[in-house]
């Protein structure tokens, strides 16, 4: 008797809201076929050091310079739009000559919002943005997407809004959060519930530092180091930066590259030079 008033019960609510509401993918027939996805790789600015010692802790480029593009990933999902880090920020595309601060100079060439409007979207198409770390060459476009989900983890948040401010904190920037929908998730997140992009904890270049798994069609896994690494030299020999947590940086880097042999990933550095003129060059994506 009870198990049939169960029943009538969730029948009166299927017929309430005229049966069984359909999926988007019954709906749009997106259920035979796995979503489209691909990687943009955009140019959110570039960062140089006349003296890059901060970038190794045993010395490797102390009184070299070092000039390291700094990208935005735009991720298709299907009709759904992640962005993985937002760059230098928009508004130094005004000032030809960049800015100096933390020891580096910095420019924006290229507007992150004239690069998605070459994919004809807005920032209000975005639905996502992950941040692998709150430095301010990551989130520098932070108030462009006020509708957006942010992925940050908890720990990362605090740690940047932490008196003092640490350093590459830029505290004006990250000021849109303060309104901001935040998914917290200070470990592994499965951005899309699919196992097809998901951020990896890899702490000890900040706090809550990711990085990101990406699972292509045809490429097969990606991972995007974020900061993990910042150059190929850094990935060959396992350099650790002056400013890091040297401990947790190890083991992320243990983490890191074991999942590299397990998944037979292409492991993209994000301020690569070399990792940078790898990837497809924009609006032609990785698929
Ligand atoms: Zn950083």
């Amino acid at each position: 008797m009870k198990h049939f008033k169960l029943t009538a019960m969730a029948l009166a609510i299927g017929l309430a809201f005229g049966g069984v509401v359909p999926s988007r993918a019954q709906t749009t027939g997106e259920a035979a076929s796995p979503p489209a996805m691909k990687i943009y790789t955009l140019d959110c600015g570039l960062t140089e050091f006349k003296n890059a010692a901060v970038f190794s802790d045993t010395g490797e480029y102390d009184g070299k310079p070092l000039a390291l593009p700094t990208p935005c990933y735009l991720i298709q999902h299907g009709r759904d739009w992640m962005l993985w880090d937002t760059g230098l920020g928009d508004q130094l595309a005004a000032l030809p000559n960049g800015v100096e601060k933390f020891g580096g100079h910095f420019t924006v060439r290229r507007t992150l919002v004239s690069q998605l409007a070459q994919l004809g979207l807005k920032p209000d198409d975005i639905h996502y943005v992950g941040l692998s770390h709150i430095h301010f060459d990551h989130a520098g476009n932070l108030g462009l997407f006020p509708n957006a989900t942010f992925i940050i983890p908890a720990i990362e948040l605090a740690a940047a809004r932490s008196k003092p401010t640490p350093f590459g904190v830029d505290t004006a920037q990250i000021a849109p959060l303060d309104q901001a929908n935040i998914i917290p998730a200070d470990g592994d997140y499965d951005v899309f519930g699919d196992g097809s992009v998901v951020t990896l904890k890899t702490p000890g270049h900040t706090p809550g530092h990711h990085s990101l798994m990406v699972k292509l069609p045809k490429a097969g896994v990606v991972l995007i180091t974020g900061d993990l690494y910042h150059t190929r030299l850094n990935y060959q020999k396992g350099l650790v930066l002056r400013i890091n947590d040297r401990p947790n940086t190890i083991a992320s880097m243990d983490r890191f590259t074991r999942l590299q042999v397990n998944t037979h990933a292409r492991v993209v550095i994000q301020h690569s030079p070399e990792d940078f003129a790898g990837m497809p060059i924009f609006p032609k994506f990785l698929d």
